[in-house]
């Protein structure tokens, strides 16, 4: 007798159930995405009993028409994947088309929907995941999804429930994170009557963060915005001096989804390594765009863990970022005269479990912290702007006049137009001159020692160099100087990095690389940058064209930093040689009197202090 059956199309739907929806919050996280995907600007969330009984998604995304609503519950149903080629969305995005069929199989639903187009809306009412009633109904544009009596016919499932007031706060940091990603959309929640949340929907990151986090937490950040390969980065972290005791003011976003990443965690720590003391954790809204192509979201059923192809790259893009969101702050890194305890591959201890010891308990405390904290109401764009108006962050001349922001109940009228915020400048401030030095010499024609008040500053001139000729030719004031060679150079590439090469020859011109077809791959080379080295001609101009077959897709923004990295690590001198005096005084003085010169652009300090206290405590002096 054969023991092996096929399980019934509808106990398969319980099991995927209780994989994608898991407690209330999923639910509402699930509602939320869709809402955002329809298109909405408006969502509002409201909850009865920890949503147990009671879960209401209203929105006005585009709606579904009248087929449409009741296929949209089958499993494996989906809008957002016709062809084939879109099969990679799935890995990406996490398109599945699961989480309605897994809702409306543990729940009661009553859904509302119309389109634009549609002259009535549609209504269809389910049961354990079979439609029991559907017909017309009258009802504005967009969709609204009650779920109620969520697990009724789940009773194991309904035993892991928490108290209500465990489940609404779970939910509370679902439409926290979602307000977090999506600036754009006006996000409402509502919890048994009272309002816990709304946010403008104004497209400003600075206004969801005053909304969700409060007064407090808002002025005590720094933005990022930082582009690096295929990677853009941008959102806000705490200064190094507001750190504080765990990881739960953490938020990461990935191509506008909430994560949790071990990964990203510790590229932002290790961007405060000399900054912060040991047991104190940044905290962050960081949003990560990259190709999606890079990425893997169905690591967990509720894709709230991603795995990433190219996890070096992920990490260089959130460390770098930040540290040079962070290097903006006044400030250089002092000397450490203890032994520094760097993990040697940053990849692999943020894979250790054990580095997130702290995480859950700590995490969910902070968020129950922020939750049981008073509603906070829509702040004006005038006090936003005065939170994040830090004194790093001079005013723009340009700032719209501050006009009132609509009530919430106003969240479902005619979308108007919100007064910009203006985020924190991102331009460098000039700096004053700097007080008066002295240049001691330089120590193993690598480092020169500066005395400057109670300090003596260590300079890498390498890296100041490098940082210096990389800002220099990025603000493209001028073209690099370069040297004509007396006799041509010729360099043997491969076939595909000479093609890459000479249809870029235009742009190499400007960064001082004079080249020309030799045939069979090999490119003669007429001129280099001034700095660069006629040996060093071969490994820069395979470097380049590496950056240019990589950068390919690339837009020419991202290919054009990548190539000036290249140009200014090349063109940089070298740690070892010999610097003329002349050149070294003018390196000292640009480190000394710039704000932009604190890291070679790799994120290696430029400068680093030791300071007659700190000399003092090593001579026991004190
Ligand atoms: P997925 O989001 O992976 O496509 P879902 O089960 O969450 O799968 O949703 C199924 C389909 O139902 C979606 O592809 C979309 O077409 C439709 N849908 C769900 N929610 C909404 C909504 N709020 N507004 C418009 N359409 C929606
Ligand atoms: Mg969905």
């Amino acid at each position: 007798m054969s023991l092996i059956r096929q399980l019934s199309p509808h106990v398969a739907d319980l099991i995927a159930a209780g994989e994608v929806v898991e407690r209330p919050g999923s639910v509402v996280k699930e509602l939320l995405e869709n809402a955002v995907d329809a298109g909405a600007r408006h969502v509002t969330v409201e909850i009865q009993n920890g949503g147990m009984t009671f879960l209401r998604v209203t929105d006005d995304g585009c709606g579904m028409a009248p087929d449409d609503a009741e296929t949209a519950f089958l499993r494996h149903a989906t809008s957002k994947l016709r062809e084939a080629e879109d099969l990679a969305a799935i890995s990406t995005m996490g398109f599945r088309g699961e989480a309605l069929a897994a809702i409306a199989s543990v729940s009661r639903i009553d859904l509302l929907t119309r389109t634009a187009d549609a002259g009535a809306g549609t209504s269809v009412r389910l049961e354990g995941g079979t439609v029991v009633e559907r017909g017309d109904a009258g009802c504005p544009v967009g969709t609204t999804l009650i779920v109620r009596d969520l697990f009724y016919n789940t009773p194991a499932r309904m035993k892991f429930m928490k108290s209500d007031s465990a489940e609404s706060a779970r939910i509370a940091a679902v439409v926290q994170q979602q307000a977090l990603a999506h600036p754009e959309v006006a996000v409402r929640l509502l919890r048994d009557g009272q309002e816990a949340l709304s946010t403008p929907g104004d497209g400003q990151l600075s206004s969801a963060i005053y909304c969700v986090f409060g007064r407090q937490f808002a002025r005590d950040l720094v933005e990022v915005e930082s582009r690096w390969e295929k990677f853009t980065l941008r959102g806000f972290v705490t200064r190094p001096a507001a750190t504080r005791g765990n990881r739960g003011a953490q938020h990461f976003f990935v191509c506008g989804r909430p994560v949790a990443s071990r990964l990203l965690a510790s590229a932002l720590e290790q961007a405060y390594q000399n900054q912060m003391t040991a047991g104190r954790f940044p905290g962050c809204v960081l949003s990560l765009e990259m190709p999606p192509s890079l990425l893997d979201v169905n690591v967990h059923p509720a894709k709230t863990e991603v795995r990433f192809l190219k996890e070096r790259d992920v990490f260089d893009a959130v460390h770098y970022g930040v540290l040079g969101a962070l290097n903006r702050t006044p400030g250089r890194p002092e000397m450490e005269l203890k032994p520094r305890q760097t993990p040697k591959n940053p990849v692999k201890a943020a894979q250790n479990p054990a580095f997130f010891k702290s995480m859950d308990a700590a995490q969910y405390r902070a968020f129950a912290k922020t939750l049981s904290e008073a509603p906070r109401p829509v702040p004006s764009p005038e006090a936003v702007r005065q939170v994040f108006e830090t004194p790093a962050a001079p005013k723009r001349a340009s700032a719209p006049p501050p006009q009132p922001v609509p009530a919430p109940a106003e969240h479902f009228a005619a979308p108007a137009a919100l007064p910009r915020v203006e985020p924190p400048a991102q331009t460098a401030l000039p700096m004053p001159e700097a007080p008066s030095y002295r240049v001691i010499g330089e120590a193993l024609d690598t480092y020169i020692l500066v005395e400057q008040g109670d300090a003596v500053l260590f300079l890498d001139k390498h890296a100041a160099h490098e940082r210096i000729l990389f800002e220099r030719l990025r603000a493209a004031e001028s073209d690099l100087m370069a040297q004509t060679l007396i006799a041509p150079v010729p360099v043997q590439l491969e076939r595909e990095e000479a093609a890459a090469v000479l249809e870029h020859a235009a742009l190499l011109r400007r960064f001082g690389f004079e080249v020309e077809d030799f045939g069979d791959g090999a490119v003669m080379v007429r001129q280099l940058p001034a700095d660069l080295e006629e040996a060093a001609a071969e490994t820069a101009l395979q470097a380049l064209a590496a950056d240019l077959l990589e950068g390919r897709a690339a837009d020419p923004q991202t290919l054009r930093d990548k190539l000036l990295h290249t140009v200014a690590c090349k063109a940089a001198i070298k740690a070892g040689w010999h610097t003329d005096p002349a050149e070294r005084d003018d390196l000292v003085r640009q480190v000394l009197t710039r704000d932009d010169i604190k890291y070679c652009p790799h994120g290696r300090p430029v400068c680093i202090t030791l300071t007659k206290a700190q000399l003092e405590r090593q001579f026991k002096r004190s």
